[in-house]
């Protein structure tokens, strides 16, 4: 059976087709969400957004693996983001606006989204409302991830990531079943260049003078549920259920 999109079903494996097929029916009977997660580098929004993205059926967009896949691949965008980045500054509010405006109209996020790492400015924050004004739609709520910066060096310095997946490890928290390697792909783990301690003091000063803004922002919307990021990841991950239950 071979569909117009060119995609030959007949290869796809059964079983395949039928998780697809459960994913579905389990889907349809979701409410729509769109959610911010918003907190400093390492307070763990990338750890707590695949359980959430599977339970709600959301999209999960990262501003931050974007830009890396983006520099990585040398496109104009990553051409320009890259100095910013690796000095832990904020890239222009023009090309991360860009980035999600496109990406929140792609089917998978049909059923609404999770952003992870934007906004980042009060600016970004109007420009998202007015885009979703459009839509007709809005942010339903934004998950605070509040925590000490002394906690946040340690975090950094010891995370492990899967760039393609944007799946994080820890070697103390989160370890992988093998060190240096990705639980399901099986392929190597990389430290972000940005993960050392000289760049996270950039990364906090941008995150306290440039984004702590935004969340007063929604907090005047009534939309804010503060969370205690320094928790256990699997009591955060209990907080993060009752906030969006
Ligand atoms: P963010 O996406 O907010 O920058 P991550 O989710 O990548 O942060 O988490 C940063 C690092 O801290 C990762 O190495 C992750 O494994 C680890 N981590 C995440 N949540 C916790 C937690 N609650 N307790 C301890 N370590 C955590
Ligand atoms: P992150 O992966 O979220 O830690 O982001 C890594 C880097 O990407 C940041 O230090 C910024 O340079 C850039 N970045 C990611 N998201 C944004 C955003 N919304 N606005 C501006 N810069 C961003």
């Amino acid at each position: 059976m071979a569909s117009t999109i060119g995609l030959d079903l007949g290869n796809v494996p059964s079983l395949d087709l039928m998780t697809e097929l459960l994913r579905r029916m389990k889907c349809s009977s979701k409410p729509d969400k769109r959610l911010i997660l918003v907190g400093p580098p390492g307070s763990g929004k990338g750890t707590q957004s695949p359980f959430i993205k599977d339970e709600y059926c959301l999209c999960h967009l990262a501003t931050g693996d974007m830009l890396r896949a983006a520099v990585s691949a040398k496109t104009p965008l990553g051409i320009k983001a890259k100095e910013a980045m690796d000095k832990g500054e904020l890239v222009s509010d023009d090309l991360v606006v860009g980035i999600i405006d496109e990406a929140i109209k792609k089917p998978s996020c049909q059923k609404g989204f999770i952003l992870d790492g934007f906004p980042r400015t009060v600016v970004q924050a109007q420009k998202l409302d007015e885009m979703l004004e459009k839509q007709g739609t809005k942010i339903d709520k934004v998950l605070d991830f509040a925590i000490d910066d002394a906690i946040l060096e340690e975090r950094i310095t010891g995370r492990w990531m899967h760039p393609a997946s944007g799946r994080s490890y820890h070697t103390k928290f989160a370890p992988p079943k093998v060190p240096g390697i990705d639980d399901v792909t099986g392929e190597p783990l990389i430290q972000r260049k940005d993960d050392n301690a000289e760049v996270l003091k950039s990364r906090l000063e941008a995150f306290h003078r440039q984004t702590q803004p935004v969340i007063d922002y929604y907090v005047q919307k009534g939309i804010v549920n503060k969370l205690h990021a320094d928790k256990p990841a699997k009591e955060v991950a209990a907080e993060i259920q009752k906030a969006l239950s």
